[in-house]
């Protein structure tokens, strides 16, 4: 399938909400992850997310260029281009944008597809996040809603944080433990404003203990019941139409029953990196140590060009971040839930 449109992006949303399933959200930074992601999302008859954090376009720019915009433009014109070679659905999003990379990072893919539209072009992103939760919620809001204004205009959804998640993604380093549990009533202030821009749909990062990163069993107290809480005030305040598409963030090394939970309650995308980090790395590890003497030159050796052939351990990772990927389907019940485009 092509990458998918705004009526699809809106309908696999509405649908993961109405079914209490989750699409799978990675994070991918080069060609063989992104195909990792669609090769994984298909064989599980699941749609999906792929997106790009803005460390990760910066990498796929290339070392000696690191401009984020342009990395994650080079990204997403490979899903562009490979994504119908697969029979699922996948939308394409950025991650995590704090307000002074907006300038350098979500702003010039905004005008992309801006130039694209005009040029009669798909989208080049379905949605991109504004991460303004380390503002006070009235300056969040304030740009969350500027924003959503111009993003309406070109059929791009927004993604927005408030209360903050904790660990660190991308170098971006949460704070107190005070703001991991999101409020009701910052909630509801958040349909408020959201409403006064338009009907279109928006996902909201709201936190409930969630932690970026991995931390041992014990350390991250989920607590999904907070997201019933702000649903519940929501639907009653503003109405069933009003209320949330849920993203949970920093989900690693959550026991699946609060997983389960949380989707009950709306989560609707969950972000998976850091697992899927682990995944790829893990099969090149395994080759590199059991066949060292191939892709190291040892003792005069030539070593095996079979074995440092980057090919050989890129596909093998490829195929491990394919299963995690897989498995992640299954844990967020999206596995044989792909629409068909009507
Ligand atoms: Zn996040």
């Amino acid at each position: 399938m092509p990458v998918a449109d705004f009526p699809t992006y809106c309908a696999m949303l509405e649908r993961a909400r109405r079914e209490h399933f989750a699409y799978p959200a990675v994070n991918v930074t080069s060609l063989s992850t992104a195909n990792a992601v669609l090769r994984g999302l298909a064989e599980s008859g699941s749609d999906g997310i792929i997106q790009v954090s803005t460390g990760g376009g910066a990498f796929a720019s290339g070392g000696g260029v690191k401009d984020m915009a342009l990395g994650a433009i080079s990204i997403a014109e490979h899903v562009h281009r490979v994504a119908d070679r697969y029979p699922i659905q996948v939308a394409l999003h950025t991650d995590h944008c704090t307000a002074d990379k907006l300038d350098s990072f979500v702003l010039p893919l905004v005008e992309e597809t801006e130039r694209r539209r005009a040029a009669g072009r798909p989208n080049l992103f379905n949605s991109h996040m504004f991460d303004g939760s380390a503002l006070p919620l009235r300056d969040n809001l304030d740009i969350a809603a500027s924003l959503r204004e111009r993003f309406m205009r070109a059929e791009l959804l927004l993604e927005i944080e408030v209360g903050a998640v904790g660990g660190e993604e991308d170098g971006i380093r949460a704070t107190g433990a005070a703001r991991l549990y999101t409020t009701p009533e910052e909630t509801l202030e958040v349909a408020r404003r959201m409403r006064a821009t338009g009907t279109a749909p928006y996902l909201l990062a709201a936190t409930f203990g969630n932690v970026h990163g991995v931390y041992r069993p014990g350390h991250v107290k989920l607590k999904p019941s907070i997201l019933k809480d702000c649903q519940d005030a929501v639907v009653k305040t503003l109405g069933a139409a009003a209320g949330f598409y849920f993203v949970f963030h920093g989900g690693s090394g959550s026991e699946l029953r609060d997983i389960h939970e949380a989707l009950d309650y709306g989560v609707v995308k969950m972000n998976v990196d850091t697992d899927m980090q682990y995944a790829f790395t893990r099969a090149i590890a395994h080759h590199c140590f059991a066949h060292y003497d191939g892709v190291l030159r040892i003792d005069g050796e030539v070593g095996n060009k079979k074995a440092y052939d980057p090919r050989t351990y890129l596909a093998l990772a490829e195929r491990a971040m394919a299963d995690r990927v897989k498995q992640a389907a299954t844990e967020l019940r999206s596995a044989g839930t792909a629409l068909v485009r009507a």
